[in-house]
């Protein structure tokens, strides 16, 4: 069930805790890396819900070959329908120009009562990146993080550069089956005509071929948009 701004109901029993997870990603298209993170991150830190949120198409991009955020909701949406604790959100698309993570998770904090946790949910690399995303002082006082492992990232020297940081980051790390499975790599495998079979949800597979998505060669794609 949904209520205002298009986010779910939690939070109702004042005398117990929630835990919210949110998984943010351009999900261009979505995959089993996301899932399977998702999943892991639920189960290991308690979480009630996991709120699926593509990020929003920079207002800059408009005019540009971009998958659109419609397009992306949808692959997210599919792929999440038979979790029932999986959610996807419209929350950041429905916003207009880039929505920076710190802005997303005031408004969740500002949204629910405090009965309700907020968890982030990452991967190794997107972790690593932390410190460069707008107000990480702020980040670190609204959420905390669930870092789980990816292949070709090293979430060992990740924890390191966070914990150097000197921000009060509270960072869970999580090791999780490795799927070296990306956004990028199943778009150029669909370009150059390859299955993506087994990559992502079937739904989702049928989709990108339904709507004849990244066939072109010069799609540009939206940038940075997990962790801003
Ligand atoms: P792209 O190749 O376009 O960057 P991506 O596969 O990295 O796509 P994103 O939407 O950029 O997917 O990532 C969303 C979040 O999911 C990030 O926190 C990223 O670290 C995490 N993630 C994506 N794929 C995996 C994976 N295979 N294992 C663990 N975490 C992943
Ligand atoms: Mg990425």
């Amino acid at each position: 069930m949904h209520e205002g701004q298009g986010l779910p109901a939690i939070g109702g029993d004042p005398a117990r805790e929630y835990r919210l997870g949110i998984m943010g990603g351009t999900f261009d298209p979505i995959h089993y890396g996301h899932l399977v993170t998702a999943e892991r991150a639920r189960e290991a830190l308690g979480l009630d819900l996991v709120l699926f949120m593509p990020a929003g198409t920079p207002a800059f991009k408009l005019d540009q070959k971009v998958t659109s955020a419609e397009d992306r909701y949808a692959m997210t949406l599919l792929a999440t329908a038979t979790n029932p604790l999986f959610d996807a959100s419209r929350f950041e698309i429905d916003r207009e120009g880039t929505t920076y993570t710190v802005d997303t998770l005031r408004a969740l904090r500002a949204h629910y009562p405090d009965n309700v946790k907020l968890f982030f949910i990452t991967g190794a690399d997107a972790i690593m990146d932390i410190l460069a995303w707008h107000d990480a002082e702020g980040l670190a006082s609204l959420t905390t993080f669930i870092a789980a492992t990816r292949p070709g990232y090293d979430i060992v020297r990740a924890q390191e550069i966070v914990e150097a940081s000197g921000i009060d980051f509270d960072v869970r790390y999580i090791e999780i089956p490795a799927l070296a499975i990306s956004s990028t790599s199943i778009r150029e495998l669909v370009r150059d005509g390859k299955s993506v079979r087994y990559l992502t949800a079937t739904a989702v597979e049928g989709y990108i071929r339904k709507m004849g998505l990244y066939r072109a060669e010069d799609i540009e794609r939206v940038e940075g948009a997990v962790g801003q």
